[in-house]
């Protein structure tokens, strides 16, 4: 069976979900409340998923065996993280559907690839290089200018595997620091603000865009998300537009975000599209609370083959990350008039690491 022979499913199906962190968790939660059971596949015996569904399987993605049981135990099979192997995909894909397809992967998991394909569909990006070595580096810096970021081309997240480069620094000393053999030089994008779409595609090609998300980080992990971005009808308009061709163009199913920085310029500002995740988000956590559907509901509707929701906010909505020792302050925020506190069940804070969610929804009225 491939993700071609695509299954509607029925109340009391069960999904499977590859990786047991915050997001598989609130997709099972998702899940839940439409019926359907999940089963959640995780290494990690501490995985937050695991908590709230009653299968689960503990083990490696390179155990063959259990991702065999795993899928016989499912309908169809999603994910919450993009770095899947992609021998894991193709054990399960060869027994049960999975959703977002294996294929598209190929083209989030890299770098160079993802650019390549975005700038194949006319999008804007970052002008950016392949860097395979220090001689290359010096290369691409040639051609691309200073300020720029070096980035790994895989596995690269929460800003982890990537350095400014700014004049004057030493790119043999940068490009041992960086410690890897495949890299992308992207011009540095002086952006005026960072926003991403959340856009669900089910499998008759329909999308369904959240509003767009205005996005600030700290220390290169996102801590708030603002829900109406304050861009212009006409460039949020154009996001969403670039969200969709994407989302077509890789015949996605299931639920997907593209960041994008918001460019200044003399005749008004432009987007450039920094990155596609190939999952539900953190920048789309407001919508549990502030919108009539949630991105994982949205994605659980998406594989299951129903209808997607016509998505409707409730407000001017703010979202703002639990990061470490944020959680200690859990009592405070449920103080907080119209504050809905989401913890993940992760135990003791540690830097760095995303504990929970806070959504506040702070006027009833709608752009
Ligand atoms: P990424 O891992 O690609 O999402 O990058 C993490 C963060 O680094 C982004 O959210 C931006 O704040 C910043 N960043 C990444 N690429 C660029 C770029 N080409 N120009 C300016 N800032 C960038």
């Amino acid at each position: 069976m491939t993700a071609s022979s695509f299954k509607k499913l029925k109340p009391g199906d069960t999904i499977g979900i590859l990786g047991g962190g915050q997001l598989g968790r609130m997709l099972a939660m998702a899940a839940a409340r439409l019926g359907l059971r999940c089963e959640v596949f995780s290494p990690d015996p501490d995985s937050p998923a695991f908590d709230v569904v009653q299968h689960a399987t503990c083990a490696e993605y390179a155990d063959v065996e259990a991702l065999e049981l795993f899928a016989n135990d499912c309908d169809v099979i999603t994910y919450e993280f993009e770095n899947v192997p992609s021998a894991t995909a193709m054990i399960l894909q060869a027994r049960r559907p999975v959703l977002p397809a294996q294929a598209i992967l190929k083209t989030t998991q890299d770098r160079l690839i993802e650019k390549d394909f975005v700038t194949g569909l006319g999008i804007a990006t970052a002008a950016y290089a392949d860097v395979a070595s220090a001689a290359a580096l010096h290369t691409a810096v040639a051609r691309i200018g200073l300020p720029a970021v070096i980035k790994t081309r895989r596995f690269g997240y929460d800003g982890k595997g990537q350095a400014i480069i700014r004049d004057g620094d030493d790119l043999e000393k940068v490009w041992d620091g960086l410690a890897t053999k495949s890299a992308i030089l992207e011009a540095f994008v002086p952006f005026e603000r960072e926003i991403s779409v959340i856009a669900a595609r089910g499998a008759d090609g329909h999308v369904e865009c959240f509003d767009v998300t205005e996005n600030e980080h700290r220390d290169h992990i996102l801590k708030f998300s603002y829900a109406p971005a304050k861009i212009s009808d006409q460039l949020a308009a154009q996001a969403r537009g670039i969200a969709e061709k994407i989302a077509s163009a890789l015949d996605y199913v299931g639920v997907l975000a593209v960041e994008l920085f918001v460019v200044p310029g003399e005749n008004g500002a432009t987007l450039v599209v920094n990155e596609i995740a190939p999952r539900v988000h953190n920048s789309g956590h407001w919508t549990l609370d502030g919108a009539s559907v949630s991105q994982f509901e949205q994605h659980i509707r998406a594989i299951a083959g129903w209808p997607l929701a016509k998505p409707v906010r409730h407000g001017q909505v703010t979202m703002t990350n639990l990061i470490g020792d944020d959680i200690l302050d859990y009592e405070k925020w449920m103080t907080v008039p119209g504050a809905t506190v989401h913890l993940y069940g992760k135990g003791a804070p540690k830097a760095g690491r995303k504990m929970g969610h806070v959504t506040e929804v702070t006027t009833a009225s709608s752009k």
